[in-house]
């Protein structure tokens, strides 16, 4: 697909590449607004659905939760804390599904799949260690 690279969009997608995160519209439009002050809010988040429609990056849709723009479009699952609700990429080997293997399920021709693993990121992990120790 041909797409117009306007200057936001630009600088929209070389923020998320550059952030090597999975953003939501609003901690993105907090990054671009210190480059671009008259940015909305809309912009971004009109920009960033265009982008994902053309493949150049990711959109994750967790469940209950805001969406996030992904810096990198290939396959991949992803890890979610549940307390800070940050993403991470999931590169555990055999840790995903084969898609080989899911041509068809119950009779249906399977499109793609959705693998959600919810966790304690090492952070809040730490953060909760102090909060303990703090108590005694
Ligand atoms: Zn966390
Ligand atoms: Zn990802």
């Amino acid at each position: 697909m041909q797409l117009r690279m306007t200057n936001q969009r630009e600088i929209i997608l070389r923020e998320l590449l550059e952030s090597k995160q999975h953003l939501t519209a609003d901690q993105l439009y907090d990054i671009v607004k210190q480059l671009m002050p008259r940015i909305s809010l809309a912009t971004v988040y009109r920009n960033l659905e265009i982008l994902s429609e053309a493949g150049i990056i990711g959109k994750l849709e967790i469940s209950g939760r805001q969406k996030r723009f992904d810096y990198d479009p290939n396959d991949h699952d992803h890890i979610y804390c549940a307390v800070c609700h940050r993403v991470d990429n999931l590169n555990v080997e055999g840790a995903g599904v084969q898609k080989e293997n899911l041509r068809s399920v119950k009779g249906y021709s399977v499109t793609g799949y959705r693998l959600e693993i919810i966790g304690i990121c090492p952070k809040c992990q730490a953060k909760e260690k102090n909060k303990e120790n703090d108590n005694e």
